[in-house]
């Protein structure tokens, strides 16, 4: 795929700024609840460090540990090893049509246009990834695929590709390129996933997704291959607790993404066991971990709030670094990521990108080292020399500043396109600040947006983690509860979930037979049992899980591990056999979780997670969903739209 050419197409730049300032808005608003963020940062820079020092033992361990629960790993020197292993596994398992959940690390190995040549077929399950594979461009962003494209844009190229109209509303456009992938899922023999962290304890990967494609994709195929770079290692699950609330809040100002899903090797799927493979990559990481000035790059979550940032990365976006990575975090792993490269005049040194990494890495003072390596320093140096001497004598400065304003008049910087962009504007940042300032901060204070149809209201409605108000809906009954209390149980409906405690079956049923809007299916688990005999009691119609994929349910049950009322989250273990699909394409979930486990802390629940012996747990965090269209909030996306956590005792209240 080729870099779009028209770099500064003003529409693409306009939804650049719109959709990278929201975010930024989102994390400003959630770090107002965060007085411990120095502490957390602090200590994922400690953690970070001990690996990358280390980083050949926890590599090994993390071996040793999937390999114990039945995965293959392979470690990979470069990108070229690692495509033509990816390519041997497709092979072996006569795998054709593969689906991918958004992995950078996929698009560092070039692994899309290789599969391609080879006559494999790889599709995209991600919406925003999927949007940018049709329309043949990059990522625009590490999170945020799509972000230069507006819902008008998007459904054009939906409708070119897709062969019908596809609607212009976000919540339409999502179902219906959700609905798009459905056969992709179906015919796939091959599921690929990145991994965010990789607990070597414990041998688990941690996957972090909002909309549920991940979900699918690695558990659909009969064939699941997991692709990092070592950097994603963590010593173990329990060191985990400062990453997991600094990397969504720093990428969408989310307390937790809707899913957090802990794999373990091999699973155990509706079709048999599902093969495992996890590809471990280098290509040039040990030469950056090697090198002590710079090697805390490798500390990067990933999380995109330096680009968010950066007014380098809002003139074009990804497009402007001719790589995969880009922003702040590009330009320092340029050099050492092959093919080298030496981005560091794309940064104006203004600092705001240290301010915002949760990973406290000194992006511009990293950036400045290099700058003073690199060859064209000495140019670029004589050059700044120049105008220290221009800048530092105002009259100087004010008689160059009108010379060029008059000998560049605005006519013809309207014909010269790009490179108007050189030339000084029509009148001075100072004579426009006395003026009083611009219209567009103005407009963005005043602004009110609609992201659903009359849904949501209000500022918070565009920020995934805060969907405001959901008309017309009980949003969580957990205040009046007595189970998690205060601000605890407004976390719950924070994240878009509903929350009600229950006791005995008969409640139970009662409640499902109320709420449910059509087919209740239930597990086959042991809660849900007698509640399967109190529904029968009661006359309700519903079905229980059989040899089903992933049936069109109104409202989906099934049991929870526990809750953690610091995100909002509830554990369930997707277990094996047929109940693994039941939520997939469900209206609603529901969730069962005992009194006794409501109120996990965020510690407790990975020690809970680390001592499990199921190869696969999941924490939910609210309803499936979406920002990729214009940074609005979609609900649903490819997954449930509600999320129903019931708190059950026994028959006499008690747990
Ligand atoms: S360098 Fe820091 S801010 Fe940038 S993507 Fe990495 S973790 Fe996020």
């Amino acid at each position: 795929m080729t870099p779009p050419r028209d770099l500064c197409n003003t529409s693409w730049r306009q939804a650049v700024q719109a959709a990278t300032h929201r975010a930024l808005e989102a994390r400003e608003r959630l770090l107002a609840d965060y007085p411990e963020w120095p502490i957390w940062r602090r200590q994922i820079k400690n953690l970070k460090n001990e690996v990358v020092r280390n980083w050949p033992e926890y590599v090994a361990r993390l071996r040793s540990q999937v390999e114990g629960w039945g995965g293959v790993v392979y470690l990979a020197q470069d990108a070229s090893e690692a495509r033509h292993y990816i390519l041997k596994v497709a092979q072996k398992h006569g795998a054709r049509r593969i689906i991918q959940s958004k992995s950078m690390t996929a698009h560092e190995i070039g692994l899309e246009s290789f599969l391609r040549s080879q006559g494999l077929k790889l599709t995209e399950t991600d919406l925003g990834e999927f949007i940018v594979q049709l329309a043949g461009h990059p990522p625009a962003h590490l999170t945020a695929p799509a972000l230069h494209l507006n819902r008008h844009q998007i459904s054009r190229i939906l409708s070119h590709h897709l062969g019908q109209d596809a609607p212009e509303e976000p919540g339409p456009l999502t179902r219906y390129a959700a609905k798009a992938l459905v056969p992709r899922y179906e015919e796939a023999e091959m599921g690929i996933t990145g991994v965010n962290f990789a607990a070597a304890r414990e041998g688990v990967l941690v996957c972090l997704e909002n909309e549920g494609n991940l979900r699918l994709t690695a558990s659909r195929p009969p064939v699941h291959l997991a692709l990092m770079g070592w950097d994603k290692l963590v010593p173990s699950l329990e060191a985990l607790v400062p990453g997991l609330r600094l990397l969504p809040a720093s990428a969408t100002g989310q307390r937790l993404t809707s899913l957090v899903h802990f794999f373990r090797g091999r699973k155990s799927l509706p079709h048999g066991d599902q093969a495992f493979y996890l590809v471990i990559l280098d290509h040039g990481r040990s030469r950056l971990a090697a090198h002590p000035e710079v090697r805390e790059a490798l500390y990067c979550l990933r999380c995109g709030a330096c680009l968010n940032i950066c007014p380098v990365f809002q003139m074009g976006a990804a497009y402007l670094y001719g790589r995969v990575y880009p922003g702040a975090i590009g330009i320092l792993l340029a050099p050492f990521l092959p093919p080298p490269g030496d981005l560091t005049d794309m940064c104006t040194q203004c600092g705001s990108c240290k301010e915002v990494c949760p990973a406290d890495i000194d992006l511009p003072g990293k950036i400045r080292y290099l700058r003073q390596k690199a060859r064209s320093f000495r140019i670029y140096h004589t050059l700044a020399a120049s105008a220290g001497v221009l800048l530092g004598e105002p009259r100087m400065f004010r008689f160059f500043e009108a010379s060029a304003r008059r000998l560049l008049p605005q006519g013809s910087r309207k014909t010269l396109g790009w490179l108007s962009g050189f030339g000084p504007a029509s009148e001075s940042f100072w004579t426009r600040w006395k003026k009083g300032g611009s219209k567009r901060s103005k407009r963005s204070k005043n602004r009110v947006i609609l992201a659903e149809k009359g849904l949501f209201i209000g500022g918070d409605a565009e920020t995934p983690g805060f969907p405001g108000k959901v008309q017309g809906h009980e949003v969580s009954r957990a205040a009046e509860g007595h189970f998690v209390k205060g601000g605890a149980a407004a976390r719950f409906a924070e994240a878009g979930s509903t929350v009600v405690h229950l006791a005995g079956p008969q409640e139970l049923a009662r409640y499902l037979a109320a709420t449910a809007r059509g087919e209740i299916w239930l597990a086959e688990q042991p809660p849900l049992t007698r509640v399967a005999l109190e529904l029968s009691r009661l006359g309700v119609p519903f079905c229980q899980v059989g040899e089903h994929w992933a049936p069109e349910a109104d409202t989906a049950v099934t049991p929870g591990l526990g809750a953690i009322p610091e995100t909002g989250s509830v554990m369930v273990a997707p277990g094996s056999g047929p109940a693994v699909w039941l939520p997939y394409k469900a209206r609603r979930h529901v969730v069962l979780v005992p009194l006794g486990q409501s109120a996990l802390s965020l510690k407790e629940a990975l020690t809970l997670t680390a001592e499990s012996r199921s190869h696969w747990i999941s924490w939910l965090t609210g309803p499936t969903r979406t920002a990729d269209i214009e940074k609005l909030l979609v609900l649903g996306a490819q997954g449930p739209e509600e999320l129903t956590i019931i708190f059950y005792s026994g028959d006499h209240g008690e747990s």
